[in-house]
């Protein structure tokens, strides 16, 4: 079988810039497709950290000026990952985060950055590298929604263009008198096109003119086609439910691997989980938690946003307290929440301990220390943090909702019996509901050797991209039979 040959267009690629999830799914995915017979180069914008942990780099292209200054188009390779990367200094090289500034603020010229993204990958769709052209682009997230409004606007062939939605809350809208500095021509500022809502629309573009849409669950593929959870988008994806799918994400599992994990205190395996014990202990230690063995210990590793349900676990909290749980928060995000958790660590001196950092390794040592890691999340179109403590044995509660309702199997009386139980669902996302998914919680925390199966059960859950990796694969080579017939 001859070699598959994709683009993919991310504004982050892990590890060289990372703010979520996307970031995870972009440098995951090219090493996951390579022994299905893909090979997959990704474009990333050239921010610092990118430029500075390129290697190998070399000019591939001058590109003359690109929106307002001169740019270049580079290659080079980063951890095993075959990059372009759009060298654009007049939108890239600035302090921050790769969409705002230290200030926290989005940059003011956002709309020129992520246009420029999807300007040069379709371009590259195009036969931009000498001696490559890619047959599939796959676009990711709003930021890259351009790259399939330039393969339709340019006219002339154009390879297949897949668009994955990470997350509908993000969808890149801008004024619509930007339309002709971006390149778009006045014909495609229609529903059919760019438009959206009087503005442009860079993820509805992505929705509407790539010939295949995925997101990351097929609960979550399902929910954004309602009126309570499509964002404003679900009329035209209900339109494209034809060419809509979810494919779950999956996790680097060596990366994610409790028996060989240099950032926790002791490893194990499914073999020897007594080993966690040193692990809890550790982890009670670094953060200032009462060195109790038997506590329950509930973790938390999130963005500290509205859409993670945090604020229902601060309203629940005092039940678990009163059970004598404790808990340990690794999140930054938004001033409120973690005022909420400082408040209750306040309280609760001893038993909720809170960091507000990104901290990879602390990440870890809770996902290596925590009984339980929660996550209440109103909405949630995949979520990697559940999939990591099902690897590492933290039992997920999760509400049931997108990806966490497909990845987690909720334990009642038939799934604990039949043996395939991996955690503890709740539904609807509130309150009162939480409140009586951390008692089911705990009841099974008391009783050892449910624990343990269900501890078992969620190690042995396959949370590798193997299988996501094939559904990729299937959907390019679907996509390229479909265009040649
Ligand atoms: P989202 O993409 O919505 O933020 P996901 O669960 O899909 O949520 O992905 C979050 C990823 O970021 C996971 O890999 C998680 O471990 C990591 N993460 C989130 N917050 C932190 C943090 N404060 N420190 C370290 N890692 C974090």
């Amino acid at each position: 079988m001859s070699q598959l040959e994709v683009l993919a267009v991310a504004s982050e690629l892990y590890p060289l810039v990372k703010t979520g999830g996307l970031a995870d799914v972009a440098g995951a995915l090219p090493k996951a497709l390579k022994p299905l017979g893909v090979r997959m180069r990704t474009l990333v914008p050239g921010y610092p950290a990118v430029l500075a942990g390129l290697q190998k780099a070399k000019t591939v292209k001058a590109l003359g000026e690109v929106f307002g200054g001169p740019a270049r188009l580079l290659s080079g390779v980063a951890d095993g990952l075959e990059i372009f990367a759009l060298d654009a200094p007049h939108l890239y090289d600035r302090p921050g985060g790769p969409y705002g500034g230290p200030d926290g603020k989005d940059f003011a010229d956002n709309a020129r950055r992520f246009a420029a993204l999807g300007r040069v990958a379709a371009s590259i769709g195009q036969g931009l590298v000498p001696r490559w052209r890619p047959q599939v682009v796959h676009a990711h997230d709003w930021q890259a929604g351009l790259t399939a409004a330039y393969l339709t606007y340019d006219g002339g062939p154009r390879p297949g263009v897949v668009f994955t939605i990470h997350n509908l809350a993000f969808q890149g809208q801008f004024d619509p008198r930007l339309l002709g500095d971006l390149g778009l021509p006045p014909q495609s500022f229609t529903p059919d096109g760019v438009e959206y809502y009087g503005d442009i629309g860079f993820l509805k573009a992505g929705v509407r003119l790539a010939d295949r849409v995925t997101t990351v669950s097929p609960t979550y593929a399902a929910e954004i086609c309602t009126p309570e959870r499509g964002m404003g988008m679900d009329g035209l994806l209900h339109g494209r439910a034809d060419r809509l799918s979810g494919i779950l994400n999956g996790i680097d599992v060596e990366t994610w691997n409790p028996a060989a994990d240099p950032l926790i205190a002791a490893p194990y395996d499914a073999a020897r989980l007594d080993a966690r014990a040193a692990n809890k202990a550790a982890l009670q230690k670094r953060l200032g938690l009462t060195p109790e063995p038997d506590a329950p210990l509930f973790g938390v590793v999130s963005r500290l946003s509205w859409q993670k349900g945090l604020d229902l676990l601060l309203g629940a909290l005092p039940l678990p307290m009163a059970e004598g749980a404790q808990l340990a928060v690794l999140g930054s995000g938004e001033p409120a929440v973690e005022q909420g958790f400082r408040d209750a660590a306040a309280a609760w001196p001893g038993r909720v301990a809170c960091v507000f950092a990104y901290d990879e390794p602390l990440a870890h040592q809770i996902q290596a220390g925590a009984d339980v890691l929660a996550v209440p999340s109103r909405f949630e179109p995949c979520g990697l943090t559940q999939l990591c403590a099902l690897r590492y044995a933290a039992v997920p509660l999760v509400a049931r909702v997108g990806g966490l309702a497909d990845t987690v199997i909720d334990a009642t009386p038939m799934s604990l019996a039949s043996g395939a139980a991996t955690g503890v669902q709740f539904a609807p996302v509130e309150t009162p509901m939480l409140e009586s998914a951390i008692r089911r919680t705990l009841e099974l925390y008391r009783a050892p050797q449910t624990w343990r199966r269900l501890q078992l059960n969620g190690m042995a859950t396959d949370v590798s991209w193997a299988q996501s990796a094939r559904r990729y694969a299937q959907l390019y080579a679907g996509l390229l039979i479909e265009r040649e017939a």
